[in-house]
């Protein structure tokens, strides 16, 4: 198939270099406009996904593997929903049914992969760094879908799609003079991480908050404001975003008591009042209800950007797929 793809003349550069990667591993190493172009590049998803009939075929006759080594709801199916729109064979790996749990190296399991000529491999895994080696095994691009506490690339693109439409922005548009507040477990949050990289990338104000044990030491090198105090942090920001406590990543006891994270770290009405008026509010999810969010925040109308996450999850996804995709399909100008 030789569909050209679509051409945002003057805004990125031509072709392949708009986004000369092999695959999306991270979102450490990606310039701005690297960033914008995936953006800009699922906005055309966003709009087919909000119409009847949801399909385009350029994916056709492509087989995208997802393997998934860990728990998911929302990326598996969106990454699953996301190649069957455009028109792939999509098969997921069973993981609790597979030879990993014989004891198959993954290196092996990598390898076996690879020889079923797959066209994408989309891999999640518990371990920081594992999809990166299968990504060195294998001969087609492989999409992080999250690895243990490094990075969830495709959640931090989703997130800036989200706020670009949250907050009204026009694509030509960076997010300076944003200011955005992720708060929650930001020690274990692989989410956090490619948040902090992708947000200040585009320009934005990142302050974190998380009681000291869940705060990474040196964090400020990432060019954020690290705050204990969630009220002080809630001044003047125009993005809360909130993390799950990720007890299956801790070892021993990093909070008091769920009931204390609550009094602290909770987002309540009355803590969202100390944001700005207009302030966003977002989850990755899972979410628990009622620790690190209240349900009357979660379903706050017009505030609560949570669903609207998962609506462009399935459009990053899209555009990740057809973007990194585009050299072995041989579009023109991706040779
Ligand atoms: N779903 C996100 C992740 O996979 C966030 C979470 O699990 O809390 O990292």
């Amino acid at each position: 198939m030789t569909s050209p793809a679509p051409s945002h003349a003057g805004r990125y550069p031509a072709g392949s270099l708009a986004f000369p990667h092999r695959g999306l591993l991270g979102i450490a190493g990606l310039a701005p406009h690297e960033i914008l172009f995936l953006l800009d590049e699922a906005e055309q998803w966003v709009e087919l996904n909000r119409q009847p009939h949801k399909r385009d075929d350029r994916l056709a006759g492509l087989t995208i593997i997802n393997a998934f080594f860990e728990n998911s709801t929302r990326t598996l199916l969106s990454f699953e929903i996301a190649g069957k729109r455009l028109g792939a064979d999509v098969v997921n790996m069973a993981v609790a049914q597979s030879s990993v749990k014989k004891g198959e190296t993954l290196i092996d399991t990598a390898m076996t992969l690879n020889a079923m000529h797959a066209d994408a491999i989309v891999i999640r895994h518990g371990s920081s760094g594992a999809v990166r080696l299968i990504a060195d095994k294998v001969d087609c691009p492989v999409l992080n879908a999250g690895d243990g506490q490094h990075e969830h690339p495709t959640q931090a693109l989703l997130d800036a799609l989200t706020i670009r439409h949250g907050k009204g922005l026009s694509r030509d548009s960076w997010f300076n003079g944003l200011t955005v507040t992720i708060c929650g477990d930001i020690l274990h949050s692989r989410v956090a991480r490619s948040n902090i990289l992708c947000l200040t990338t585009l320009g934005a104000e990142v302050r974190v908050c998380a009681p000291p044990a869940l705060m990474p030491a040196g964090i400020e090198a990432m060019k954020v404001t690290p705050f204990h105090d969630f009220d002080a942090a809630l001044k003047g920001t125009d993005v809360v975003m909130m993390l799950r406590l990720q007890q299956e990543r801790m070892q021993g006891q990093f909070i008091p008591s769920p009931r204390e994270y609550r009094y602290l770290y909770g987002l309540t009405p009355d803590r969202l009042a100390r944001a700005r008026p207009d302030a966003l509010v977002m989850h990755p999810g899972p979410m628990n209800r009622g620790i690190e969010i209240d349900s009357n925040v979660a379903d706050l109308d017009g505030r609560s950007m949570i669903t609207r996450q998962v609506e462009m999850g399935v459009a990053i996804r899209m555009a990740c797929l057809d973007v990194l995709t585009r050299r072995a399909r041989g579009v023109e100008g991706w040779a």
